[in-house]
């Protein structure tokens, strides 16, 4: 019986060891870390042997096959070895798609995907259609595979997955841009995150789509090195684009047999140019899956959005405060400030993964009269902030940050925590942060 070892016992590696167990293979869990108890519950439950703490090498070198959590860096040791020796690595994307027939809608880009994943989740939903979401949202695409059975998934795509994908060929890939991002996983090589971002190109043919801004000079760059073999579908702000925007409405034509779609930018529920772009990508994915243009419009005039992104959270004392959280790079941040429309104290700072925030300058200077720091390491902020001659700030925990936030920001300001880091130094995750903001600003 083929033998799978599945490393790392989060929300893929426990969809993994179910789906493994139900095509009937031998199923062994690993993980170094605790895994949490609702995932050990699942396992105990469908009786799969696993270890906690500790890997058992021995055990885990016997495998024919390994599925990596994302979260296991290829340069681990024990990943070393398994490479050594040949042993194949997947991604548990790439496991659970040989095991399904249903389309697969990809979204990648160092920026947008999950509310990008989100907005098609939404159309695809609203038009009836039987649909799941899965990557890094929601329930892992293994689990849906072996609990449910779906005619399309729409599934949120990091670098990491695609790492460690091969056969995988997506129906309509989507790359919504390219900027440094992760480069403490990828040797400090920016190439190297470039070509895992590209590989939601790979086994397509033009049979399959690829969705992609054309106004992003990395993804230019790549397209004229590697041409993708699939049928391609631009989108960005001149009207040789499959979809664009012209400063007053979006224009979409994706799908030949209908009438453009027609929308004033005005109408878009996602606010910012950023989701401009994502909802021309979205809305080319609809409408290659022939989604009629009334429930498009629809869909991108009521969505809702995802927490932690641009997130109003209140105003205090005609201060707007606003929950950025997930912007954990400095392109990010970018979009954000971009966004403002009032003067703005910015919280930045956490785990740098490697940031050149000279992409900010120019929208500090113009929009930013407070900087506050909020990491457990605050140097390089202030060795590139400080010169700048605004107000500084330094703190180490979210109570301290928001309380000089408030003491710093005048009538008619914004707070905005968009801190182009990680937030693993004070935080468990980018939501705990972002909670822990809004709950800091709720005591205001
Ligand atoms: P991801 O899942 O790729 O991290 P999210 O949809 O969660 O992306 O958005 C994260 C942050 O990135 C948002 O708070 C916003 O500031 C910014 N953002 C969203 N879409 C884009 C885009 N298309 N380009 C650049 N920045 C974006």
């Amino acid at each position: 019986m083929k033998r799978i070892v599945i490393l790392g016992a989060g929300e893929s590696g426990a969809g993994a060891a179910i789906l493994a167990q139900k095509q009937g293979l031998d199923v062994f869990v690993s993980d170094m870390g605790t895994i949490k108890p609702e995932y050990q519950a699942l396992l105990n439950e469908h009786h799969i042997p696993f270890e906690s703490g500790h890997h058992t090498e021995a055990l885990i070198l016997k495998a024919d096959e390994v599925i990596k959590s994302p979260g296991i860096s290829l340069n681990a040791p024990l990943i070393q070895k398994l490479m050594a020796q040949h042993t194949p690595i997947l991604s548990e994307i790439e496991f659970a798609a040989r095991y399904t027939d249903a389309k697969m809608i990809c979204i990648t880009g160092s920026n947008g995907k999950t509310t990008t994943t989100s907005l098609i989740f939404d159309m695809l939903y609203r038009a009836g259609l039987n649909v799941g979401l899965a990557g890094n949202i929601g329930n892992s695409l293994a689990l849906q595979v072996a609990q449910e059975q779906h005619d399309y998934y729409v599934i949120e795509l990091s670098s990491f997955q695609l790492d460690n994908m091969y056969d995988f060929r997506a129906d309509i890939a989507i790359l919504l841009n390219i900027t440094p991002d992760h480069l403490d996983r990828y040797d400090f090589q920016f190439q190297n995150y470039v070509n895992a971002k590209f590989r939601i190109t790979q086994n397509q043919t033009p049979q399959q789509a690829f969705i992609y801004w054309s106004e992003d000079p990395v993804i230019n760059r790549e397209i004229a090195r590697i041409h993708p073999q699939a049928t391609l579908y631009p989108f960005g702000t001149n009207e040789h684009n499959v979809a664009y925007t012209d400063g007053k409405n979006m224009f979409v034509a994706a799908d030949k047999q209908v009438e453009p779609l027609q929308i004033g930018l005005e109408q878009l529920a996602l606010r910012g140019k950023h989701n401009q772009l994502n909802s021309m990508a979205a809305s080319i994915a609809a409408q290659i899956l022939h989604i009629n243009n009334d429930v498009i419009r629809e869909s991108l005039m009521q969505f809702a959005g995802v927490s932690h992104r641009l997130q109003y959270v209140a105003t205090v004392k005609g201060v707007r405060y606003i929950n950025d959280s997930k912007a954990t790079n400095v392109n990010s941040c970018w979009y954000a400030l971009e966004s403002m429309t009032t003067p703005t104290v910015l919280i930045l700072g956490g785990k740098d993964k490697g940031n050149d925030y000279s992409e900010i300058d120019d929208l500090v200077r113009e929009k930013c009269h407070t900087l506050v720091f909020m990491g457990l390491h605050n140097e390089k902020l202030h060795e590139h902030f400080d010169r700048f001659g605004l107000r500084i700030i330094d703190t180490h925990s979210l109570q301290d940050a928001v309380r000089a936030c408030y003491e710093a920001a005048h009538d008619g300001d914004t707070v905005l925590l968009s801190p182009c880091c990680a937030s693993f130094d004070l935080f468990r995750s980018y939501e705990d942060r972002g909670d822990q903001f809004m709950a800091e600003v709720s005591k205001l």
